[in-house]
């Protein structure tokens, strides 16, 4: 069995999932990252990983999908025996911004399965997992932690869809911490604001300008290291009696202000 605790990253190798597994390693996990590129793609940032100190493996594969999901976690099983922490970060904006009059059912399911099903039944299988985990080894400590979106309870109109697939991904993370509590796995949501990343970069003039207008009480894009450094604390387990909450990283978007 692998020494050192293991993580994985869905979603993990660009964005706030890279930055969420460079983080980790420096707090001393080994990191799997995931995600559907070959990996000749992924070269650069398992050695970003790498770098800090951790053994980088990649699971190639489609979040949404069933038989991916078990392909995943057979390798990591075969790699490092054990797994520590799962961070379900991997995610979809819908490919058009329709006005929820306009969305279509192929967007929706679309969605809803990268975002919810696929992170829900993902957690099923590592939750089984973690609690053979726990059922050999008394002082098993786990945690799953969910990427959300301030999009759980702040309305766009324009991507209802992935809205709804937040909200959704909120109660998961409560069902979870309740099912979990008592096993050693804590289980915790992390709401970003609005960050700097590949899926903002195509409405990055609208947020700057939204920025400079006051958006958020720290005038500034967030960064995926801001993400990482949250996600690390909870994976340490350094925010104790804690499971279930929602860490929000939204440099104050949703403080309510007059
Ligand atoms: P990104 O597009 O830069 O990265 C997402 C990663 O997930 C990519 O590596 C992509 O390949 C991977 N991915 C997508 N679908 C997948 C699938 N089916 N199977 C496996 N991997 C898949 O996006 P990001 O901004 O880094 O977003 C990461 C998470 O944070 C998402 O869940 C997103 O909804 C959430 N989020 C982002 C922001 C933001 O402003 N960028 C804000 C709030 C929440």
């Amino acid at each position: 069995m692998n020494k050192k605790p293991v993580a994985l990253v869905t979603g993990g190798t660009r964005g706030i999932g890279l930055g969420i597994a460079v983080e980790l390693a420096k707090s001393g996990f080994d990191v799997a990252v995931n995600g559907r590129r070959p990996e000749s793609d992924v070269k650069n940032a398992l050695d970003t990983i790498h770098s800090h100190g951790a053994d980088a493996a990649y699971v190639r594969g489609d979040i949404g999908d069933d038989a991916s999901r078990s392909a995943m976690l057979d390798a990591l099983r075969q790699r490092f025996g054990r797994l520590d922490s799962l961070v379900n970060n991997a995610g979809v904006a819908p490919d058009v911004r329709a006005d929820i009059t306009e969305t279509t059912e192929e967007s929706y399911d679309r969605v809803m399965g990268i975002n919810l099903r696929g992170p829900f039944f993902l957690t099923q299988a590592v939750a089984r997992w973690m609690l053979k985990q726990k059922e050999s080894d008394a002082s098993f400590r786990g945690s799953i932690i969910n990427v959300s979106s301030v999009s759980a309870t702040v309305v766009s109109i324009n991507r209802g869809e992935y809205c709804i697939s937040k909200a959704g991904i909120a109660m998961a993370t409560q069902l979870w911490a309740a099912r979990l509590a008592n096993d050693g796995i804590g289980v915790y949501e992390i709401r970003p604001g609005v960050i700097a990343t590949d899926m903002t970069s195509g409405v990055k003039e609208k947020y700057d300008k939204l920025f400079a207008e006051g958006l958020t009480v720290e005038q500034r894009w967030g960064t995926p290291e801001d993400v990482g450094k949250a996600a690390a604390v909870l994976a340490r387990g350094d925010l104790s009696y804690a499971t279930g909450q929602v860490i929000m990283v939204d440099g104050g978007l949703t403080l309510p202000r007059l």
